[in-house]
């Protein structure tokens, strides 16, 4: 569903991917691990194109490229995108951060946008927050409210990029719960992450990155139990 081919990104001459291939199946939910500067947050922004790469490079969405112009704002529609910061409206109420799209993007009614987001607040244990402002949350709630405004969109694809990392430990849980709850719904889920145990218990595949380079994928058992490359076990060992 997501195919990347040859995948190069240079910051100025800095060389910050060094030529990725992937296949993502739908329904898949990928995790990628690696070291801080491995390149795992540029990969996955290139993937909606938040950052241009390569012209010799190619990433298709259901095999639409992702190319600047018309196609991209379809391949947005379909790629939904969860930070580390949460990157809510603090002016807009919970119930209007997650119908903000739907409204502008789709043009969706305000009462049918307003259901909608009731449905997927509920979705992600949160239904009794709808009115509040994101600011009154907890971070765990706030990083919620962020995953049903992704979800408004009904994407195929949703990209994480260390969802969890910056929660108080207690509130972890509750925003891998909502997560694990969208694993085999269907949706393509393509997740940077430091939480090994979510990795092990849900990806289907895993996959360690170096350098700007895949080193190991495989699944999480073969890639976090039975590594076969030194610097997947090196990393491994200082993590685990
Ligand atoms: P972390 O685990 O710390 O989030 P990461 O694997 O997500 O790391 P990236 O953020 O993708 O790593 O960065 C990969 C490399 O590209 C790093 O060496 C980083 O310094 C460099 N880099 C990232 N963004 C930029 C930028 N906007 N301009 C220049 N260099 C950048
Ligand atoms: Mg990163």
């Amino acid at each position: 569903y997501v195919s990347i081919r040859d995948l190069h990104k240079y910051y100025g001459t800095y060389h910050a991917l060094r030529g990725i291939n992937l296949d993502i199946g739908k329904g898949e939910v990928v995790c990628v691990i690696g070291p801080s500067g491995s390149g795992k947050s540029t990969l996955i922004r290139c993937i909606n194109r938040l950052e241009d790469f390569d012209s010799k490079s190619e990433i298709r969405v259901d095999g639409t490229p992702v190319v600047p112009g018309r196609a991209l704002a379809k391949v947005r529609a379909e790629v939904g995108m969860v930070f580390q910061g949460f990157n809510l409206f603090p002016h807009l109420s919970v119930r209007d951060n997650v119908m903000l799209a739907p409204r502008r993007v789709r043009g969706t009614s305000r009462a049918d946008a307003a259901k909608l987001a009731d449905q997927l607040l509920a979705r992600v244990g949160i239904a009794e927050q709808a009115d509040k402002y994101p600011q009154h949350l907890s971070g765990g709630q706030q990083q919620r409210v962020a995953i049903a405004r992704a979800l408004a969109m009904e994407p195929q694809v949703l990209l994480f990029d260390e969802p969890t990392s910056a929660l108080d430990p207690e509130m972890v849980g509750e925003v891998l719960d909502v997560m694990k709850s969208l694993a085999g719904t269907g949706v393509t889920m393509i997740v940077v992450t430091h939480e090994m145990g979510f990795a092990a218990q849900v990806a289907d595949r895993v996959i360690f990155m170096d350098g700007g380079e895949v080193i190991e994928t495989g699944t999480p058992q073969q890639v976090l139990e039975h590594p076969t490359e030194s610097r997947t076990r090196n990393f491994l060992g200082a993590v685990l």
